[in-house]
């Protein structure tokens, strides 16, 4: 067999295999082509999670009657018209999408062009297109596939259930709503409506704000702190979860380069480095951020769904990223999470039904409780009928401690739980999960301030790699020195290890640490490993190092304990993104006897 050229529809159903992967990812193209049109309004049906149906309806600019029938052309595009690939303004620009899909699926197409009287539509099935005919069509664009894959059996049977699908489909709206807070949207399966997002005013300001509570919910952002950073031509927006605030998948982190929904490995490893501090490895925070870069500075062109880029300069994207989200998580190292004096209060809260039972019980059936007067005073004489360990010493409020962002501590329960009173309520600290953080802040502060002890190696510990990994690792010897890991060269394709942070003696494998930071270099062009390393040990430390639970403080120590924590950045949280303290405001007191 010699060579000869594939026709155009396997070329097409070869793009499309690409491409279009599930219904969700046709969705994505047909969002964005709206989005593209100027758009304010696109209305959405799904049938069978995007299977059978997926309609997208657009008020766009619409399609004149010749644009209709190239659109279903490969590499035919209205969008690049400066033929610069590196100064792409819109969404789409491979021209591939409605073509790939015309290859696997039924297609309708009917337009109106902005300002025209007439529209027109087209239909495609089995790469076929029909001629232009004549169409009802308000202003704006409506496109109809069915059945998707029907043509590609084997790709049919990759899909997941109807409600798997319809999952998907759901979030790529969502996405695309989150970064489009200026265009409603309006969503269906099966014939109900499932989501909509209506446009409320025109502020954008604050119409974006309402979209993030639209379609994360409000219960994030009462639990966010506000990003607006700027390096150079590149600025950061939006808003980022406090650590106690997470979750246990990346699923709720939103990210948008440029206005495009994007899933980068190396944009959520930035993320994660942001909040390794204050979060468990496991754990990740829920956040909705904004990219913005000069386009000729990132390249959309390396993924052909566009769902990853690359950016000419990852060192100051991923530094503007973390040092934006750092600094707003250190500053905000006293906000409680908003939900815990709630959950604590529903905690504290029986079911009606039990309360109703217990007050009947109560007082059909006296016998049992008997005489009220004896529990009752055992109540007032502290230590008599109580466990030893619920005992507990009460302080005198200390008048000018009340207005401290902590209050004034009055008790120690259980001898791990400091109460302390402020001027609208009450906290309370758990003192071990306190303390720990503020030995684990001490340790780091005395590492960045000082010079981090080396430990060298009797003989230097030889580490083959091959040589553009090893070329890579000494182009940062001078970071890795300054934390404690001194490289050389050494021969081809190796280097010669002859210090170690000395924290870390004994503690690591110096082939396995060298050989996971070339891989964290190659991915994201900074390694954070060995920080991340020692801080990981410091943490351990530090739990060693404090105190634990069960041991009495007096009231000096618990006030100046308070004290500490209120100067101490991130101090609201351990290391895992438990937090030292919960409050709870007077009224949601008042609300656990039921006074609201
Ligand atoms: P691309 O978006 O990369 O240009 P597509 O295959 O997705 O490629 O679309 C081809 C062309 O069809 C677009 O360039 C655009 O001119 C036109 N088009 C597609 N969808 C719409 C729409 N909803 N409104 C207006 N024009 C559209
Ligand atoms: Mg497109």
């Amino acid at each position: 067999m010699g060579i000869r050229h594939l026709p155009d529809h396997l070329i097409n159903q070869i793009a499309a295999g690409e491409v279009i992967e599930r219904p969700a990812a046709a969705l994505k193209e047909l969002l964005e082509n709206s989005i593209d049109a100027g758009a304010t309004q696109i209305e959405i049906d799904l049938r069978e999670g995007g299977k059978t149906l997926i309609a997208v309806r657009d008020n766009g600019c619409g399609m004149s009657r010749d644009d209709l029938s190239l659109a279903l052309d490969r590499h035919a595009t209205s969008k690049l018209s400066d033929e610069d690939l590196f100064n792409i303004r819109f969404l789409g620009f491979r021209g591939e999408a409605l073509p790939s899909i015309a290859s696997i699926a039924r297609v309708k197409i009917a337009s109106r062009q902005n300002g025209v009287g007439e529209a027109w539509e087209i239909t495609a099935a089995d790469g076929q297109k029909s001629q232009v005919r004549p169409s009802q069509q308000a202003q704006g664009t409506y496109v109809e596939i069915r059945d998707l894959f029907y043509a590609t059996p084997a790709r049919l049977k990759f899909l997941k259930t109807a409600n798997a699908e319809y999952a998907a489909a759901k979030e790529t709206v969502q996405r695309l709503a989150l970064v489009n807070p200026g265009i409603a949207f309006r969503l269906s399966h099966n014939g109900a409506t499932s989501l909509h997002y209506p446009v409320l005013s025109d502020l954008y300001d604050r119409q974006s704000k309402t979209r993030l509570d639209q379609v994360i919910g409000s219960d994030f952002t009462t639990n966010a702190l506000p990003i607006d950073a700027q390096r150079g031509m590149a600025s950061l927006q939006g808003f980022i979860s406090i650590p106690t605030y997470n979750r246990g998948t990346a699923q709720n982190q939103y990210i948008f380069v440029n206005g495009r929904a994007v899933k980068d490995k190396f944009l959520y490893g930035a993320v994660r480095a942001a909040y390794q501090d204050v979060l468990a490895r496991d754990r990740y925070p829920v956040v909705a951020l904004f990219l913005t870069l000069a386009s000729e500075d990132v390249d959309v062109n390396v993924h052909p769904a566009k769902a990853e880029v690359r950016f000419r300069d990852n060192a100051s994207v991923r530094g503007l990223i973390v040092s934006s989200l750092l600094h707003a998580i250190r500053g905000a190292s006293l906000q409680a999470n908003s939900g815990l004096g709630q959950s604590v209060v529903s905690h504290f809260q029986m079911p009606p039904a039990q309360v109703f039972n217990y007050q009947r019980d109560y007082t059909q059936n006296a016998s049992v409780y008997g005489n009220l007067a004896e529990p009752v005073a055992s109540f007032y004489q502290p230590g008599m009928d109580i466990a030893p360990s619920a005992r507990f010493e009460a302080v005198a409020p200390n008048p000018e401690a009340v207005n401290y962002p902590l209050g004034s501590a009055r008790a120690q329960l259980h001898e791990n739980y400091i109460v302390a009173q402020t001027d609208s309520g009450i906290i309370i600290v758990d003192q071990h999960a306190a303390h720990e953080r503020l030995v684990y802040e001490k340790f780091k502060k005395h590492l960045n301030d000082n010079k981090i002890p080396k430990q060298g190696l009797l003989t230097p510990e030889i580490i083959n790699l091959d040589d553009t990994e090893a070329a890579l690792l000494l182009e940062n010897k001078i970071q890795l020195e300054n934390l404690g890991l001194d490289i050389e060269a050494f021969g081809m394709g190796a280097v010669a290890v002859r210090t170690i942070p000395a924290l870390l003696t004994g503690r690591v494998d110096i082939g396995m640490l060298v050989r996971d930071i070339v891989d964290e270099l190659k991915e994201q062009a900074v390694s954070t490993l060995l920080e991340e390393k020692m801080n990981a040990l410091l943490s351990t430390l530090a739990c060693h190092g404090s105190v634990r639970s069960g041991r009495r403080l007096s009231a000096e120590e618990m006030n100046a304990l308070l004290r500490q924590m209120e100067e101490t950045p991130s101090s609201g949280q351990c290391n895992h993104g438990r937090p030292t303290f919960v409050s709870l405001s007077l009224k949601d007191i008042e609300k656990l006897f039921s006074r609201r």
